[in-house]
């Protein structure tokens, strides 16, 4: 398969998952795992556009929504020692390593409110994916395990996130503020004027 089928072939597979088990976390999830794994096996078809950082703040590109909402495909792009607030997502997510390293901390939220550390912080390198949801866990806060590279990420949500409402989180104070994360980008690839196989 060319670099530039790989999108397209996730995204058409992941149209056919979403049509066969709408609304089914667990089997969403399951057949969703397979299709990360073999979309981050190979780093030659991110766009250049799409693999962009920026100075301040990290990036989140929209590789492809599915125009009924059912999932979203997002390019976290850390710059060096980027760093998300502590937040949820509302909606299931696979979050897929594809170039250098990130780190992740799940936080549980007690009956007063306030966070505190579930686990250890849990580091992801090339091909390895971590899962969020409401079931299974939801709040996080990720970073970039390095100070001084860019880090890729591919995040798939079982939701259009850049619309989702959801929360962000102040640990100590368990202060909660409702947010919509939006996109970084103002176009998504172009999948379909490309040859095919
Ligand atoms: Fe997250």
């Amino acid at each position: 398969m060319n670099p530039e089928s790989r999108l397209l072939a996730f995204v058409a597979a992941m149209t056919r998952l979403a049509q066969a088990h709408a609304g089914d976390e667990d089997r969403l999830v399951d057949g969703a795992t397979p299709l990360m794994k073999e979309l981050l096996a190979h780093d030659d078809w991110l766009p250049t556009a799409m693999a962009a950082a920026h100075p301040q703040h990290y990036q989140q590109h929209l590789l492809y929504g599915d125009p009924l909402d059912r999932f979203s495909l997002v390019s976290f792009v850390w710059g060096p020692g980027q760093k998300t607030p502590v937040h949820d997502h509302t909606v299931w997510g696979i979050i897929g390593m594809l170039r250098v390293s990130e780190c992740a901390q799940r936080y549980e939220r007690g009956t007063d409110g306030r966070l505190t550390p579930d686990g250890s912080e849990l580091t992801l390198r090339p091909g390895e994916l971590d899962i969020v949801s409401p079931t299974r866990g939801d709040i996080h806060v990720v970073r970039n395990a390095l100070a001084d590279q860019v880090s890729i990420s591919i995040h798939l949500y079982g939701g259009n996130i850049g619309r989702v409402a959801r929360h962000v989180f102040v640990p100590d104070s368990g202060e909660v503020k409702n947010f919509v994360s939006g996109y970084s980008n103002a176009l998504a690839p172009n999948l379909w004027a490309r040859s095919s196989a």
